[in-house]
């Protein structure tokens, strides 16, 4: 998940250009995600490979990478797990709320509960892919954050190891 300030950057530089048009609905390809019933947008040239935010009517949106769904669709599941995950788990709807009322640095506020909603929307996404019987996705998703090794997975992110250790602790229990 990136925070919405910074989708919502990503979707105007990636799909429109005027100012007004995030009044309008994302011009994008969906794809159908078996995880949640969440609109789910395809972008060719997304700089993330997932991320979850809500459109210009506060409806919950994901977003996924293009390449990603074509190269590697196993990865694109468990981020689409993940995604939803970060919905349901009501992490996104939270840091809309809280962006909308801090100042100034609104990320200094926000950077320490970014790690701990990393880390359960991965588990929940185990969860669901456990239930779905897919454990091929599980694995990507793990094998993924495990080639980042001690570095963050993104800014204010766990590490990959972090990450690969607690996708493997919570496929492991019932
Ligand atoms: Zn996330």
């Amino acid at each position: 998940m990136r925070l919405p300030v910074l989708l919502i950057a990503a979707v105007v530089s990636a799909c429109v250009s005027s100012s007004d048009a995030l009044a309008r609905p994302i011009w994008a390809p969906t794809i159908d995600n078996p995880y949640c019933a969440i609109t789910t947008f395809v972008l060719p040239d997304l700089s993330e490979q997932a991320m979850s935010t809500v459109d210009a009517d506060e409806r919950p949106v994901i977003v996924i990478n293009g390449l990603t769904v074509r190269q590697t669709r196993a990865y694109a599941n468990f981020l689409m797990a993940h995604e939803c995950c970060h919905h349901t788990l009501g992490h996104v709807a939270n840091v809309h709320r809280r962006l909308g009322q801090l100042g100034p640095q609104p990320f200094f506020y926000i950077a320490p509960q970014l790690k701990g909603m990393e880390l359960e929307a991965d588990c929940c996404a185990v969860r669901m892919l456990k239930f779905k019987n897919e454990p091929e996705s599980i694995e990507a998703g793990r094998l993924a954050m495990s080639q980042f090794g001690s570095s963050p997975t993104g800014a204010h992110y766990p590490t990959g190891d972090e990450r690969a250790d607690n996708i493997a602790a919570c496929a492991a229990k019932d």
